[in-house]
């Protein structure tokens, strides 16, 4: 990075600054797989998979087509379908009940934290004793690492063990996270991530993994991900899917991997920096001990009724922001029908009024940094 700011403009997230950074290694990566010419599962999508286990502590890591198909196989191994509960939360992106309710499973909704924005547990088990009341069969929970910081790992443990469930976890925006020294990708039964450009590893489409230490379900995956093969490609076992990583993105992936750890450790000096600016004044995200985030998105809480002028005032001044999310699942038309853990999930629905991210991405200057927490201090004073 160089000490003088180029732009005077604030991105909230730069990938272009960050393809200026490695660019000859990825031009090459790619066309070393032009060159030998196996676009589909050529050797650098198992060699990315051997680095990706090994970067998360998992013995098993499948690569797939996104995030979203990456947790639809994991309920596709364990036959999750028809009669079946899967526990979510409701303030997360859509894709993580989608995939329960495109197998056919319910999703439940349950209510978040509201100093984490995570997952529950209480509202967990509330939402457990629900499902057998109306006649579900309990199978798996799928917390949701929000903003890149681990859920509350030990406590859904507990839950999920005393009800005997699976527990799987979408780390599409933690990839890179720990919780209490373990590394997201070697909790829980299986762990599932997304390379989606925008996410903290990204590549250059679309992209998904699968990590998990059980070597039989990892053996399902991989038949899965590919119309569910059997050991002759033309005797299929299983029904699956057609989801497999390119090679080409996997290629891009290595190289962005090797530099993955370091633009970690800038996301969090970042964070630290807003964080010690901002707590005075703002509600700033809360890291509890033991926890690693990769800081997907910084978020604050404001005033419901402050958030739209608090965004008009910050655009004005140069400082681009965005709500995630704006509206909790269990309110939205296509899964206002499914169950909640409670009547309402009062969390969900204060958090999508008050949440707003500001620009986060490792290669965020100094001076931005401060363009950013200077116009939030001089918008405090005006309403003050
Ligand atoms: C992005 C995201 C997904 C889906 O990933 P895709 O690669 O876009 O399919 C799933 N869950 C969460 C929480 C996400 O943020």
């Amino acid at each position: 990075m160089t000490l003088v700011e180029k732009k005077q403009t604030i991105t909230f997230i730069d990938l272009a600054e960050q393809l200026s950074r490695n660019r000859p290694s990825i031009e090459e990566a790619i066309s070393r797989v032009l060159n030998h010419g196996v676009f589909i599962l050529g050797p650098e999508v198992s060699e990315l998979e051997h680095r990706l286990a090994k970067f998360s502590d998992a013995k098993h890591c499948i690569t797939c087509a996104n995030g979203t198909d990456a947790i639809s196989l994991l309920l596709m191994a364990k036959g999750i379908g028809p009669g079946d509960a899967v526990f979510v939360p409701s303030f997360t992106f859509a894709a993580t009940a989608e995939v329960v309710a495109g197998r056919c499973a319910t999703p439940i909704f349950v209510d978040s934290c509201y100093d984490s924005f995570n997952m529950d547990p209480v509202s967990l088990d509330r939402a457990i004793k629900k499902a057998k009341e109306i006649g579900l069969t309990p199978k798996a929970v799928i917390p949701v690492d929000l903003f890149g910081l681990p859920a509350d790992y030990d406590a859904i443990e507990a839950i999920v063990d005393q009800y005997k469930l699976l527990l799987f976890c979408d780390s599409a925006q933690g990839f890179g996270a720990e919780y209490k020294g373990r590394k997201v990708g070697s909790i829980g039964h299986a762990t599932t991530t997304s390379f989606f450009p925008a996410k903290p590893l990204g590549c250059y489409g679309d992209g998904g993994a699968i990590f998990t230490n059980d070597e039989e379900f990892a053996s399902i995956i991989e038949s899965l991900r590919v119309h569910g093969k059997g050991t002759d490609k033309y005797d299929n076992v299983r029904i699956g899917l057609n989801s497999r990583l390119d090679t080409i993105q996997a290629a891009i992936l290595i190289e962005k991997l090797a530099i993955f750890s370091e633009e970690i450790e800038s996301r969090e000096k970042i964070a630290a920096n807003y964080t010690n600016m901002l707590s005075s004044t703002f509600k700033v995200p809360h890291l509890p001990a033991g926890s690693r985030s990769v800081w997907a998105q910084y978020t604050l809480r404001v005033a419901s009724d402050r958030r739209q002028n608090l965004t008009e005032y910050l655009k004005a001044r140069g400082v681009p922001t965005s709500i995630y999310y704006p509206r909790p699942l269990h309110k939205q038309t296509a899964y206002q029908e499914f169950p909640t853990a409670t009547e309402n999930l009062p969390v969900s629905e204060k958090l999508a009024n008050e949440v707003i991210s500001l620009p986060m991405h490792p290669y965020l200057s100094l001076d931005s940094q401060y363009m950013v927490i200077e116009a939030l201090h001089d918008w405090n004073f005006r309403i003050a």
